[in-house]
């Protein structure tokens, strides 16, 4: 069976009492999953940590873009917006399966945030900091073509638009997969594992404690170095370091709300500026619009940040005052998501001007701290992570670890040959599918969700294995599922629905039709008592209801 598997967990947990890592990573986020990534295949025995799911912090609540960052220019972010410009193109090529181009108009008014000039100089800059392809440089379109890319935008004031690309992807696969592909390199990851404290010899970090959340056992794991890549979390991390000193974290919220493409019928990726001097995201996807985000500080509890109803208003009232003829009521979200930004603090700042570059910090103990930064830049803050770390690891190895190799390191289900050969993978590998029953819709995005996984799908849907749970899931939801239990850790039906095939913000309606089977096939395979399935069943139904109706009055609507 694979290492990763949500059956091995246990036996990964007891083996790792008897090693000595060179690195144990906290935090399964798209950091830590970076992190992990490069550490692994420089040649470092690495471990991973992660007390929720992988990707259950911040990496699956952003706005799922692969961006430069277009808006930080306006704070004069240069460096920012060049480096993690240039990230994009590595970050698609990588893995062009979770990484889709998409081009965006940015809609120019008259007494708006962008002249016509400012964005033709802005887009140009854009272009040349984040080293953008000759085919995707960005164009400048006048009203009547702006018009007609968006017929839904605000006549009124309005002078044309900036037209340029940026890459569409799904945070949490993203993360999922760099994960697998650090895992198949030889690092262990665990979820649902929570570093309760650290270990010290000498007053110098050499370890963790760590507590399985499944079965409430602890284990001493110990390591050359530990590094803290909890987001939100690393100054609790700190304060068990006693290293929470000087620079600390100030979080933001963000919400996106989900609309039926019936109901605002967006056919282009829009970024608009709102009245009070924001940017807001409006992103047609898989026959939905999502919108986002807000930013506003938050202190609360960091593990599930709410939607409330003013987040909504907030946003609806953007779309109103952008897109007129589109009437929308709370009624209408049909998901929603809130996420938090773990941004390094900085005196009288709002939120929103709040820088979003990253840092390392060492302390005493020889913790390494990795906050603040971007999915998008997640390799580049992995490279600089380990770097920092080798310096001193070094000194202490026979040989010497090397230089980052990941830049052009396909992550898991992205040796589909490059961007280049993507469309022709995408085109066979469906055609392929085809032979199973499947319409085009579904066999497509299976194999955008997979890449070059989707020939395990495959063998999955072709093997008739007599210790699979037996159901009447159809064959290919019953291909994803036993993939993801027994090649992507999948613990429950929320990993399933909201991290491994993000069902939950984007086909509602596919988890209501097969939420049932699901999680008795989840029971069956994991052998359940009846009292923890029905612990899961209630907290997928509390998930759904709160991302459906969390703003809204629970009396007037009921989850269908
Ligand atoms: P997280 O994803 O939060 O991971 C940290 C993990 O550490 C968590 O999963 C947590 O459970 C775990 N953890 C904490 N304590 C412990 C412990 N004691 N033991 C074990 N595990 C622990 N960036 C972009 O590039 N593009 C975007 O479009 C974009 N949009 C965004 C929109 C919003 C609303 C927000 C909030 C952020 C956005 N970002 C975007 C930023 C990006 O999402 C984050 O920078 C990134 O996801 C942070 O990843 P992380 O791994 O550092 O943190």
């Amino acid at each position: 069976m694979n290492s990763f598997s949500g059956k091995q967990r246990e036996s990964v947990l007891q083996a790792s009492e008897h090693e000595r890592y060179d690195v144990i990573i906290i935090g399964g986020g798209i950091t830590g999953a970076g992190i992990a990534l490069d550490a692994t295949t420089r040649g470092l025995k690495t471990a991973l940590f992660e007390m929720q799911d992988f990707a259950a912090g911040t990496s699956s609540r952003s706005t799922k873009l692969i961006h430069g960052g277009l808006r930080y220019l306006k704070q004069f972010e240069i460096k920012l917006v060049a480096d993690v410009g240039k990230e994009r193109a590595i970050v698609y090529e990588n893995g062009p399966h979770v990484t889709t181009p998409e081009w965006m108009l940015l809609p120019i008014y008259k007494g708006g945030t962008f002249g016509k000039f400012s964005t033709s100089i802005g887009l140009r800059l854009y272009d040349f900091l984040a080293g953008v392809k000759r085919y995707e440089r960005r164009k400048m379109l006048n009203r009547k073509e702006t018009l007609n890319k968006a017929p839904l935008l605000k006549k009124e004031g309005l002078l044309g638009g900036g037209y340029y690309v940026e890459y569409r992807t799904d945070d949490a696969r993203l993360t999922i997969e760099v994960v697998k592909k650090a895992v198949e390199q030889g690092a262990q990851a665990v979820n649902y594992t929570k570093v309760e404290s650290l270990l010290y010899e000498d007053e110098k970090v050499s370890g963790v404690v760590v507590k399985d959340l499944v079965t409430g056992k602890e284990y001493k794991v110990l390591a050359k170095r530990v590094i803290n890549a909890t987001g939100p979390w690393v100054d609790q991390i700190r304060e068990i370091d006693g290293s929470k000193e000087n620079k600390t974290l100030k979080l933001t919220k963000g919400v996106h709300i989900v609309i039926d493409q019936k109901k605002f019928p967006l056919k282009q990726a829009i970024y608009y500026d709102t009245k009070d001097g924001r940017m807001v995201f409006a992103i047609p996807r898989e026959g939905k619009t999502y919108v986002g985000t807000t930013d506003t500080f938050y202190q609360d509890d960091l593990a599930s940040p709410t939607v409330t109803k003013e987040d909504c208003d907030y946003l609806i009232t953007t779309i109103h005052d952008m897109f007129p003829k589109v009437k929308l009521t709370l009624v209408d979200i049909e998901s929603s998501w809130a996420g938090l930004r773990p941004l390094i603090h900085e005196d009288g700042k709002n939120p929103s001007e709040i820088s979003r570059k990253d840092e390392i910090w060492q302390s005493k103990s020889g913790l390494i701290t990795i906050a603040g930064g971007k999915l998008t830049g997640f390799r580049k803050m992995a490279e600089q992570v380990v770097d920092t770390m080798i310096e001193s690891l070094d000194k202490e190895q026979d040989m010497p670890l090397g230089t980052c190799k990941t830049k052009n390191l396909p992550i898991s289900g992205g040796d589909v040959g490059g961007s280049k050969d993507y469309k022709q993978f995408l085109a066979k590998k469906t055609r392929q599918l085809l032979k199973y029953d499947l319409d085009k819709m579904t066999a497509d995005k299976l194999v955008r969700l997979y890449g070059s996984n989707i020939d395990r799908i495959i063998d999955y849907m072709k093997e008739d294995d007599s210790n699979a749970p037996k159901t009447d899931l159809p064959l290919y939801v019953q291909a994803m599922l036993l993939y993801s239990l027994e090649h992507e850790m999948t613990l429950n039906p929320l990993d399933f629905f909201v991290r491994r095939t993000g069902s939950l913000y984007f086909d509602i309606n596919w988890v209501l039709t097969f939420k049932k089977q699901v999680t008795s096939y989840i029971a069956s395979y994991y052998r359940w008592s009846n009292q923890t399935k029905s612990c899961y069943e209630n907290s997928l139904d509390q998930v759904l209801g709160e991302s459906r109706i969390a703003p809204l009055d629970r009396t007037i609507i009921k989850i269908r």
